[in-house]
């Protein structure tokens, strides 16, 4: 018998072979929505001028690439905290660098299993679908509710309520921060202080995911929700990623804070020996870039630009769509890289066979795969696969 003759067959992860199609599909007019990363007018997905300000500083000036220990750059979590928390807030969260949102997500499934084995993590359908997974690997139990209704394309908020009605002090809920991946469809801040009211009379504890700060309505508004839970709720995760707003994606950059009040200590030994043993220190690069940015003002100021004009670019996209077709209006009111259409896996289908449009099987697109020039071949293909 084989050591691994217990391992199942595990489905690879379909975006990333749907990449392999689009790249060997030969018709010129193809269409890439499938991907989650931004992109300009013209297609592509520069390095940001600010990170690349940042580059030079760090090539002239790192004096060492010697071990900065687990906690990674604390220069970093530093100036993120304002960033995130707002100016004055978020005094005494621990705070630690993780290789991107992701990792940041593992940990703290890793730290509520290690107190509370197979505790529950509630959350919303349709959402990232690595959520599920990653909570499951860290040994965590997920339970959903619905979220959203593709149909309507509406926030399915009495039925999150009415599941949330029943968490206690052993749950977790997971709450996407802002630009719900992958619908775009956001709390709003009422309804933000509503599951935050709940939650903190439950004892239950919010994980916010905050992968997408700043490509909704700014840096500020879209972390609105957030703040308002950390205004309630003793016990709070955060996993926080800087991989699309500061289009570091490869370089693994991002930060588990948590609010543990009274149980610092204890809290913050358990991240750092949990960190020890799965990566030991998070990779440097992208958070020693973002650092760099956030010492200088002219740095910061270029990053705030170029944020601004991926945010509108993103935004007008939504318009254009809603405009040109009034059963993509919705859209105009959703926020962030993705929205889900109401296609069948048929359409989907029909959609990259007979128009080169590529999107993921659920309907998923990433509006920044449309430019000023595709927008319209778009709307015309998906009106003929609606049809
Ligand atoms: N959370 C959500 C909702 C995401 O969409 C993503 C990335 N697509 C992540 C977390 C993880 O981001 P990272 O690449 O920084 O690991």
């Amino acid at each position: 018998r084989s050591l691994f003759a217990g391992l199942k067959p595990q489905a690879p992860d379909p975006l990333l072979s749907l990449i392999a199609l689009y790249k060997n599909d030969p018709r010129p007019q193809k269409i890439d929505l499938g991907v989650g990363v931004y992109r300009n007018d013209a297609g592509d997905t520069p390095v940001f001028a600010a990170i690349k300000g940042a580059e030079r500083v760090l090539l002239e000036t790192q004096p060492t690439k010697a071990y900065l220990g687990p906690e990674g750059d604390l220069g970093f979590l530093e100036l993120m905290t304002p960033v995130v928390f707002g100016e004055g807030k978020g005094d005494g969260l621990i705070a630690l660098q993780t290789p991107g949102g992701t990792g940041a997500l593992r940990l703290a499934a890793e730290l509520v299993n290690a107190s509370t084995p197979g505790a529950r993590i509630w959350m919303g359908t349709p959402s990232w679908p690595i959520h599920a997974p990653i909570f499951r690997t860290a040994g965590l139990a997920v339970e959903t509710f619905g979220y959203f209704d593709v149909a309507t394309q509406r926030v399915c908020f009495d039925e999150m309520m009415a599941a949330l009605s029943a968490v206690g002090a052993d749950d977790v809920v997971l709450l996407h921060g802002a630009c719900h991946n992958p619908t775009g469809a956001d709390l709003s801040i009422q309804q933000w202080r509503e599951v935050a009211a709940l939650l903190a009379a439950r004892g239950a504890v919010p994980l916010v995911d905050l992968a997408y700060q700043g490509l909704g309505d700014g840096l500020d508004a879209d972390a609105a929700g957030l703040r308002t839970v950390m205004d309630a709720c003793d016990r709070v995760l955060v996993a926080y990623s800087c991989d699309k707003n500061f289009g570091l994606y490869r370089e693994r950059t991002g930060a588990l804070f948590v609010r543990a009040r009274g149980e610092e200590e204890i809290v913050r030994s358990n991240i750092l020996q949990l960190a020890r043993c799965a990566w030991s220190m998070p990779p440097d690069h992208g958070a020693a870039a973002v650092r760099v940015i956030l010492e200088d003002a002219a740095l910061s100021a270029q990053w705030r630009t170029e944020l601004d004009t991926m945010r509108e670019r993103i935004n007008q996209v939504r318009h254009a769509l809603a405009d040109a077709d009034p059963r993509l209006e919705p859209l105009r009111d959703q926020r962030g890289l993705f929205s889900l259409l109401p296609l069948a896996p048929s359409q989907v289908e029909a959609m990259r066979r007979d128009h080169a449009i590529y999107m993921a099987g659920s309907g998923r697109i990433n509006l920044a795969g449309l430019t000023t020039a595709t927008v319209e071949p778009f709307v015309q293909a998906l009106a003929a696969c609606l049809q």
